[in-house]
Parts: structure tokens; sequence; C-alpha cells
């Protein structure tokens, strides 16, 4: 799919600007755009929204910074570990939002599935439908997400 001037600045930020040391786009050879729609649809398939991948990542993430960097047991199968570092990350779509640094992991004991994002993968599902491209060291996949995170699918 063609993309807007906009969008295709966006991915340059990503790919040649400032940011360009995080890899949010991977190996991933589609546009910006593409990616973006490819996993929308992904997750329409699964039943589900950006919102309600989202704010079950952020469930996890609230409960275990309560406890920074320790192993917190939430709701008896996923064990959770939140860290956080100094200073703040801003959001590569240009909309002046900057979120805190914070890595959590869960691991699901009964599927043994783990993963792991980052503050800015909350921000960026949620605001921009972005779960970064193939290849990418922060990718957050929308089906492995459903099953680790216990997210009822259709
Ligand atoms: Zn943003």
């Amino acid at each position: 799919m063609k993309q807007s001037p906009e969008m295709q600045r966006i991915q340059e930020t990503m790919t040649f600007g400032s940011l360009a040391a995080h890899g949010f786009l991977g190996h991933d050879t589609r546009n910006l755009t593409d990616i973006i729609r490819d996993d929308t649809l992904a997750v329409e398939r699964l039943g589900l929204t950006h919102s309600a991948i989202a704010d079950r990542m952020e469930y996890f993430t609230e409960l275990a910074s309560k406890r920074l960097g320790e192993s917190v047991e939430i709701d008896g199968i996923y064990r959770v570990v939140c860290e956080e570092h100094k200073g703040k990350l801003p959001c590569p779509f240009a909309d002046n939002v900057r979120v805190a640094k914070s890595m959590t992991t869960v691991i699901n004991a009964e599927n043994h599935l783990s993963m792991r994002w980052s503050a800015l993968n909350v921000h960026m599902i949620r605001a921009h439908g972005f779960y970064e491209g193939l290849g990418a060291r922060f990718r957050v996949d929308p089906k492995l997400t459903a099953k680790a995170l216990g997210l009822k699918t259709s």
C-alpha cells in the first residue's frame, strides 16, 4: 500500500533518525503502513483490539511495577518482572509522547510461553497499532501475546 508523506517521514525517523538504534522495523521489508495494516488484520482475526492487548500488557506491568525488579506471581499462572531505568523515551510517531524506560517480562507457567515488552510498546500498540517490524528486537507478535497473556480469542 502506498503510504502518506507523514507515515513516510515517521518510517525514515525509525530507520535513520535518532531512534534508529532501537531497530523498530527489524528486517521487515514492508513499509510502515503495511506493517500496521497486516498486524491490525491479525488482531481482528483473533477477535481482539489494539486496546484490549495494550490493556492486558499494562495490567501485568502495573502489578509488577509495585515491586520493581522482583519476580511477582500474578493470578497463580504468571511470573512477571518489571524493571525501570532512568530517563524517558520519545514515541517515534512524532506525537510528543514520552514514556518511562520500563521493561516487563512475563512467563506463563501453564503453556511455558514467555514474552517481554517496554512501556513504549504498550503506547505504540494502543495509540498507533504498531507492534514493530518482523525481526525487531522488541516486536510484540499479536498471536503470541494473546496466548502468552491468556487473552480470549475467537
Ligand atoms: Zn505515540
